[in-house]
């Protein structure tokens, strides 16, 4: 099984600083295509999101999650399934094991859902992100330009449905093997 791991805010909505509550998040253009053709081609999705915000108190766990049932149910509609959302709601100098870069989540899903992570990409718009796929052994995407270029990515692209090429043509590529 392979899988297509995503960073949330920056890369499926817009990153308006402690996205918390329906009322700020926004889809980024194309987003929602994007998810529904990488289900599409076969690959699992799981969303890995660092929310530091909990940690701080400026919103709470089951604010997070109220806001992912929201965005489940809107997915839903438009068939595309998200296999699991992974939330670190600690603060950076808690140092936790599941903040990205740490691959943890990443590892979890592998456990659970037996990912092929040779076959499997990581899509974000920070240096945490693409640190965490490396750590996990998976390709990385970095989108947007957020990305400090102190840690460097497999491919970079504009938004999430301008990586899907890149993704869908690696699947292609290999069914040749
Ligand atoms: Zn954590």
């Amino acid at each position: 099984m392979k899988a297509i791991f995503l960073d949330r805010d920056g890369v499926i909505n817009y990153d308006t600083e402690y996205v918390h509550d329906t009322t700020n998040f926004k889809y980024i253009p194309g987003a929602k295509e994007a998810l529904k053709r990488l289900a599409e081609a076969g690959y699992k999705l799981f969303v890995i999101t660092n929310q530091s915000g909990i940690g701080r108190g400026y919103y709470t766990l089951e604010d997070t999650e109220k806001l992912h049932e929201y965005m489940l149910a809107d997915f839903a509609k438009e068939g595309i399934k998200i296999e699991k959302i992974y939330v670190c709601p600690h603060r950076t100098d808690e140092n936790c094991k599941c903040r990205k870069p740490n691959p943890y989540f990443v590892f979890e899903a592998q456990k659970e859902f037996d990912i092929d992570l040779s076959k499997s990409f990581f899509v974000g718009d920070r240096d945490t992100d693409i640190g965490c796929g490396k750590n996990a052994g998976v390709k990385t995407i970095l989108v947007g330009d957020l990305g400090s270029g102190n840690i460097e990515p497999d491919f970079r692209e504009k938004d999430l449905i301008s990586a899907i090429n890149i993704i869908i043509k690696s699947s292609n590529d290999s069914r040749q093997d």
